[in-house]
């Protein structure tokens, strides 16, 4: 059976990049990932420009640390003075204000006595004090961001500094989510004999949308082949990644390998050496991939971590070290896990030490059915296959909130 790392490898390798961009206003711009490289219009600041409150001056005025001089007006944000500042003068200025040309020192109000037009100043401001440059941050056309690039708050801001409007993004993949079993009622309805509410699509959603994935359908499909058969070819037809959690074991009423398979999935694998999410099947549909999940929901979520992830992260355009994200590293404080032959994702909980060091234990859970447990981790353990995790042993996982 393959490896994780095998199946994620072939499911990226089949992943293609998207080419569609769009623009998006600046304030949904948000995580959003920029489509092409995007150029300053202008020099950041676009002007000299005060860090203070105080007065421009000509640091030429001051001897032994004091200078008194006329007031001749003020530069305020927005409001800049504009005639001449001859020698033995001054204006006041406040922070923002464009400091007039022939000044070269701005000193701070603290430093600052006034007498009706003048002021005595106790400072000895070498040229450029509490000034910022035209341009220092940026020159004009110089690159701000590139392609690829998933936009953080800050960057919004940077984007709308540069007149960046609307934002060129990447479309972000569309994703259909499907749930499967005849079990599976709505949460608003109260199960009847041998039902139980569906909630395996909320979280995929869920995670789907947190990774940049725009989810445009998402509904429960009953065990019945013609019924999955009919359900697949219509949400192929408006998705990128279809996922499909429950009925991909080895059951009677597991037919969601062979209903996709029937309109024309290729089958890439089907299996993978991991607990929990063995049954995990992969497909493509011409471009578009096809994951079927198992049912059980912490199965479930381990399949979308490992193997949807990294394929919406390709999918919406973002460089190749952040298709995976890396695991962290953490101390194991609990009692020793059970060895198993495949790679074991535990839920776990992580609290940080004083070294700094966060230090997980198993959270009680009973099996990948329990959502109780994974609601009460915030991390998944990643242990190696036949390794077993005794108290005080180096472990990687994955934060999962
Ligand atoms: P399956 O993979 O179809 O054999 O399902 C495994 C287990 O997961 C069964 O107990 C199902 O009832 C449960 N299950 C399947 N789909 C969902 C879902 N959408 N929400 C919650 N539990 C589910
Ligand atoms: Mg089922």
């Amino acid at each position: 059976m393959r490896t994780p790392q095998e199946a994620v490898s072939i499911i990226l390798d089949r992943t293609r990049p998207s080419e569609s961009f769009e623009f998006c206003s600046l304030l949904d711009a948000a995580g959003r990932v920029l489509a092409r490289a995007v150029h300053s219009d202008l020099d950041l600041p676009p002007f000299q420009k005060s860090a203070m409150d105080g007065f421009a001056v000509h640091s030429a005025d001051f001897s032994e640390g004091k200078a008194r001089l006329r007031v001749l007006g003020e530069s305020r944000a927005g409001v800049p003075f504009t005639d001449a500042i001859p020698p033995g003068h001054c204006v006041a200025i406040y922070t923002g204000g464009q400091v007039p040309g022939d000044c070269d020192a701005v000193v701070m109000v603290e430093k600052s006595r006034q007498e009706g037009d003048f002021v005595e100043l106790e400072d000895s401001p070498g040229g450029g004090q509490h000034i910022c440059e035209r341009g220092e941050d940026l020159a004009e056309g110089q690159e701000v961001l590139c392609a690829g690039t998933r936009l953080q708050p800050a960057m919004v801001s940077l984007l709308a500094s540069v007149g960046c409007v609307p934002v060129p993004v990447v479309a972000r993949p569309r994703m259909a989510i499907l749930t499967t079993g005849d079990e599976l009622i709505d949460p608003s309805e109260f199960p009847g004999p041998g039902q139980i509410r569906e909630g395996n699509t909320l979280h995929l959603a869920a995670l789907a949308r947190a990774a940049g994935a725009d989810v445009v359908r998402s509904g429960v499909v009953r065990d019945d082949l013609e019924g999955l058969v009919a359900t697949f070819r219509s949400a192929l037809d408006e998705c990128d990644i279809l996922v499909t959690t429950g009925g991909v074991s080895m059951g009677k009423y597991d037919l969601v390998g062979e209903a996709l398979e029937a309109v024309g999935v290729e089958k890439v694998f089907h299996k993978v050496a991991i607990k929990p999410g063995k049954p995990v099947w992969f497909g493509m549909a011409g471009e578009k991939l096809v994951f079927g999940l198992p049912g059980n929901p912490v199965s479930c979520w381990v399949g979308h971590e490992v193997f949807v992830n990294p394929a919406i992260a390709k999918m919406s355009g973002l460089p190749e070290a952040q298709w995976i994200e890396p695991l962290r590293i953490g101390r194991w404080i609990g009692g020793p896990t059970r060895e198993n032959n495949r790679e074991q994702h535990l839920p776990a909980c992580a609290v940080q030490a004083a070294d700094g060091v966060d230090e997980l234990e198993l959270v009680r859970w009973k099996s990948s059915a329990d959502l109780v447990g994974l609601s009460r981790a915030q991390v998944l353990a990643v242990v190696p296959p036949d390794q077993v995790l005794r108290k005080g042993d180096r472990v990687h996982y994955r934060r999962i909130v």
